[in-house]
């Protein structure tokens, strides 16, 4: 068990895309592996096509998260996983982001599958999870977490699934803090300012993952058991698994650090223990030099 069963979930800000149509077949084995390369926890999203037409297989508007509304829920169902992970990282975030000297607003969160549109194009379940900063949103499919522990080999568990949320959370964080716009996105590498993006979103990630256990819901009652060693691994080993390095391997290919855009998995097992053992403030990677 992750969530206290009597905790009470906010699913107010959390939307579910539409679903039916004619859908859109998520999986595809190396073809989903070939857009993870490039997109996995995306936030660098100037590849894709601009805004036009909703694509075909959409199934229209969204709509609010029924049938989520206690921690139970969120035990029970991933998609109610997903909203817990919201209550909690927002009540993280709340308290955090202004200690960091920010305004804080509360991200959008929609689920979805197939494909769909967003302020920064069309986007498929293909891409993986990602943020998109004009629409200060995170989108994503739940069946990734069938690629994570499938094609790519993690652990998986509740907690690894919510660093995933937590990971996009950040880049939400770097939004607001104006971080993502002082910065020079057009290089790949282990040090580029790219990398460095990714691998402070792990660091904050770590840093809600160690104040998880202190959230709560709108009336004080704790959210979130106490973590055990078990999923604290099974977090670190996501982390690992999204490596560029792991995901370069996994495909058969040669590791070619010079096309890294999210870091090693190393790094990103080091910048969310960074995160977790000294907190937000401690996650500046880009004073980290040649050593990050
Ligand atoms: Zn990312």
């Amino acid at each position: 068990m992750t969530f206290n069963d009597r905790a009470r979930l906010d699913s107010s800000k959390v939307r579910r895309g539409g679903r039916g149509g004619t859908g859109v077949a998520v999986g595809g084995g190396t073809l989903l592996i070939l857009f993870l390369v490039s997109q996995l926890f995306g936030v660098d999203l100037t590849g894709l096509a601009p805004a036009t037409e909703p694509a075909a297989g959409s199934g229209g508007e969204e709509s609010t998260i029924e049938g989520c509304e206690t921690g139970a829920d969120a035990n029970a169902d991933v998609d109610c996983r997903m909203v817990g992970a919201y209550t909690s990282l927002d009540d993280y975030w709340v308290d955090a982001f202004p200690r960091l000297g920010g305004q804080y607003a509360s991200p959008g969160m929609s689920l979805q599958s197939g494909r769909w549109q967003t302020g920064c194009g069309a986007a498929s379940s293909a891409m993986g999870p990602f943020y998109c900063p004009p629409d200060q949103s995170i989108y994503l499919d739940t069946a990734f977490f069938e690629v994570l522990t499938g094609e790519l080999g993690a652990d998986g568990g509740p907690l690894a699934e919510m660093y995933v949320v937590a990971h996009e959370w950040g880049h939400h964080i770097q939004n607001l803090s104006g971080t993502m716009d002082r910065i020079d996105r057009s290089d790949t590498g282990p040090t580029s300012d790219g990398v460095r993006l990714e691998l402070q979103a792990d660091c904050f990630a770590g840093a809600w993952a160690q104040n998880a256990q202190s959230t709560e819901d709108a009336s004080g009652v704790q959210l979130l058991e106490p973590f055990t060693q078990e999923q604290l691994a099974s977090a670190m080993d996501a982390a690992a698994t999204v490596g560029d390095d792991h995901i370069q391997s996994s495909q058969g290919g040669s590791v070619n650090p010079e096309q890294w855009t999210h870091g090693s998995s190393e790094s990103r097992q080091q910048w969310f223990l960074q995160g977790y053992e000294n907190g937000p403030d401690a996650c500046d990677t880009f004073a980290a030099g040649a050593d990050v």
